[in-house]
């Protein structure tokens, strides 16, 4: 049986390898801080570990290559740590199992972490690498990307000294990466009155479920239905028609996930009982047309529950129906730069019962800083005006592509010259690195790349051996042609 150790190009793969050995979810990265300090030392270069634990490694140019820009070759160090229900796996001591299964690489019920070890693997082995050509290089591995950028966010200006940043954390090969939307969240608050349920009422629970759901940036624009707005719909609908009072709501699970459930507990006026089934039977069938093809799984339970205790005011009940009717969702606007590319969107995550408070929460994405500041705006301007209280929170940047960037040019030409294919230049609607790292580096000309990753975050996580040769050759390609110093000025 052949390892990952013994396939090609060899030192991306053993670098790779010695990653998987090592335990780095995210938030409890000491151990790949140290191995990857220890690794830059032992090589002799200059290695500093930062205040928050990126790692960065500097290596001198190749001789004759002294003049030209300073490349950052950057990835992040931690994994998400998934795992199938039947896997015993310690995700903070045990190492990464993997296997070669029909050219690809994959973990055994595990996420594999090749999001972003294969980036990692990559820069370490242009570090230790004595036969290729190269200027100045700087690797930035950056902690904590995946739950919260926070290497990013508290890397400090001035520690790096490179021109341009090769951000080795996108997922399909021969893609490279200009943009990415920056991301804020937006918290709305009611705080209900509670009163008791009247008599000659029935209950029920409303139960959306089977939507398929997905990232909210980069499945935003697939037209999926959001469990929330479903639910809210039939809700308000029902007030209106049947005196439907809610009790409590439990809408969505992840903030930056199409929620694919949502639940409440209702009452309703006994003698309108049978009225009521019907119109949820009538409900479920004309959402199910309007979602044909898109949401096949799609069902709206209604079924008997046990009385609850109390139920919210009629007041806050309205203004919560009215605001969550209202509430932008979706896709606000496409790119007009970048087709069949999202620009503007927010997504309506969840909607829960807090110490009998009811909170809820989106995460609005944009290309254009300022159309996503404007979109949470009239996000809080909505709640407020239905009686919640409203705040944004976690505002990170976006990274407006540039089509003009010099880095592009050169790697379009290099990958032209070398595979004899374009290139696809494209942004994506979902944040990367480069988007906080630029906001504090305002000259770095900047880049994303990758090999193919299939199912990241997932324990189907894949990356794909072909894909990575390639991507190996496109690095060392790219560094051959980094433009002079005085050529970008
Ligand atoms: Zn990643």
């Amino acid at each position: 049986m052949s390892t990952i150790k013994d396939l090609e190009p060899n030192g991306v793969w053993k670098n790779f390898y010695s990653l998987t050995q090592i335990p780095r979810p995210s938030k409890k990265e000491a151990k790949v801080i140290a191995f990857m300090k220890k690794f830059g030392e032992d090589l002799g270069l200059e290695t500093i570990v930062d205040d928050c634990g990126n790692v960065i490694i500097r290596k001198p140019a190749t001789p004759g290559m002294e003049n030209r820009k300073g490349v950052i070759l950057q990835a992040h160090l931690d994994m998400v740590p998934q795992k199938n229900a039947d896997k015993v796996h310690d995700f903070e001591n045990d190492p990464i199992e993997t296997h070669i299964e029909d050219g690809w690489v994959k973990a055994n019920g595990t996420t594999l972490g090749a999001d972003d070890g294969m980036g990692a693997a990559a820069a370490m082995t242009v570090l230790e690498s004595k036969d290729l050509a190269h200027g100045p290089i700087e690797a930035l591995f950056t902690i904590d990307e995946e739950t919260g950028m926070t290497g990013a966010n508290l890397l400090k200006p001035g520690i790096l000294q490179g021109d341009i940043l090769m951000n080795m954390d996108s997922e399909t090969e021969g893609e490279l990466y200009v943009g990415c939307a920056g991301g804020v969240d937006t918290i709305g608050t009611w705080t209900p009155t509670y009163e008791d349920v009247p008599t000659g009422m029935k209950a029920f629970r409303l139960f959306v479920k089977g939507l398929k759901g997905g990232h909210s940036g980069m499945d935003i624009n697939l037209g999926r239905a959001n469990a929330n707005k479903v639910l809210n719909t039939m809700m308000l609908m029902a007030a209106e028609k049947y005196g439907l009072r809610m009790a409590c709501i439990d809408g969505g699970s992840l903030r930056n996930a199409i929620p694919r459930e949502a639940e409440a507990i209702v009452v309703v006026p006994a003698d309108k009982e049978e009225q009521f089934k019907a119109y949820a039977a009538e409900y479920e069938s004309i959402v199910k047309s309007e979602f044909e093809g898109i949401e096949p799984e799609l069902a709206i339970l209604c079924e008997p529950a046990d009385m609850p205790k109390q139920i919210i005011d009629v007041k806050t009940q309205d203004n919560m129906f009215c605001a969550i009717a209202r509430y932008p969702n979706g896709v606000i606007a496409m790119s007009p730069d970048f087709e069949g590319t999202t620009e503007t969107s927010s997504n309506l995550a969840t909607i829960k019962m807090e110490d009998g408070k009811i909170v809820c929460a989106a995460l609005t994405r944009s290309l254009v800083d300022a159309s996503k500041d404007k979109l949470a705006e009239q996000i809080r301007k909505n709640l407020t005006d239905n009686g919640a209280e409203a705040y944004s929170t976690g505002d990170y940047p976006g990274w407006k592509p540039n089509i003009d960037s010099p880095i592009l040019h050169t790697m379009k030409e290099t990958y032209k010259d070398k595979f004899g294919t374009d290139a696809k230049v494209m942004v994506v609607h979902a944040g990367l690195e480069c988007g906080i790292l630029g906001s504090k580096y305002p000259n770095w000309d900047m880049v994303s790349f990758g090999p193919t990753l299939v199912h990241p975050h997932s324990p189907d996580e894949a990356v794909n051996i072909e894909s990575v040769g390639k991507f190996w050759d496109f690095v060392v390609e790219t560094l051959k042609n980094i433009p002079l110093k005085e050529e970008i000025a």
